[in-house]
């Protein structure tokens, strides 16, 4: 068996895993072509000549280039691969799917915390989720993670949130300023906010964490996904 699996071999740069959903150097975010869309009831923003992809949860999503070149932006999140990632649970350092990673339908999410404070029931979260042996990879040679600690739960349900991205001014397509909690001059704008989400260009998909169960023994959850993965492969699924 060749198969490598649901879990792929991490990017490494520098001794230091390169999480799929971060942007590279080469994949600059070029001047976005804004334009407004009129429709019998309603008029809203757009990409010029949007395609299909560009447009989804009734929002545009930021273009950008999918290359992976240069070096990589740690920090950075990219919009299409955060999407990716998030429409997909596909785990946000190898990008990988992690859905038939266990034994039950739950994800396993991982956050870098200051202060230790653990991943609570109801919280929203742009980052997605993760296999449990990727997540031991990034623990240890992460340096937010390394540093600063870091936090993990087991989540039940995974329900779309709204999104976090650039809010326009509808009259003349000005970016307005970002949230003062926004160091990226974005905004989290919810689905249910439809006037808001009319002028908003997204960068990435908001989630809610439901049913959330803290996990620190990241070397059983390991164990437990070899021998899930395991048990489907010989199961020939
Ligand atoms: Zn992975």
């Amino acid at each position: 068996m060749t198969d490598t699996g649901p879990i792929r071999p991490a990017q490494y740069r520098d001794g230091t895993p390169v999480p799929f959903i971060t942007a590279w150097s080469k994949e600059e975010i070029p001047a976005q072509e804004l334009v407004k869309v009129h429709r019998p009831w309603t008029t809203f923003l757009g990409l010029r000549d949007e395609t299909e992809v560009e447009r989804q949860f009734g929002v545009s999503w930021m273009r950008m280039p999918a290359t992976r070149g240069g070096r990589p932006q740690h920090g950075h999140i990219h919009a299409l691969r955060q999407r990716q990632a998030m429409n997909r649970m596909l785990c946000q350092l190898c990008g990988g799917p992690t859905v038939g990673t266990r034994k039950d339908e739950w994800a396993l999410f991982l956050a870098a915390g200051a202060d230790g404070h653990p991943l609570l029931n109801g919280e929203r979260t742009e980052s997605p989720p993760v296999h449990a042996a990727c997540a031991r990879l990034a623990v240890e040679h992460c340096p937010p993670l390394r540093h600063r600690g870091w936090t993990a739960a087991l989540v039940r349900h995974t329900p779309v949130w709204g999104v976090t991205g650039h809010v326009y001014d509808p009259l003349t397509l000005d970016r307005l300023p970002g949230a003062p909690q926004h160091r990226d001059g974005m905004h989290r704008v919810p689905f249910t906010d439809t006037p808001r989400l009319r002028w908003t260009l997204a960068a990435r998909l908001v989630i809610t964490l439901e049913g959330v169960v803290p996990v620190t023994d990241l070397d059983a959850l390991a164990d437990e996904e070899t021998e899930a993965i395991r048990a489907r492969s010989e199961a020939g699924d």
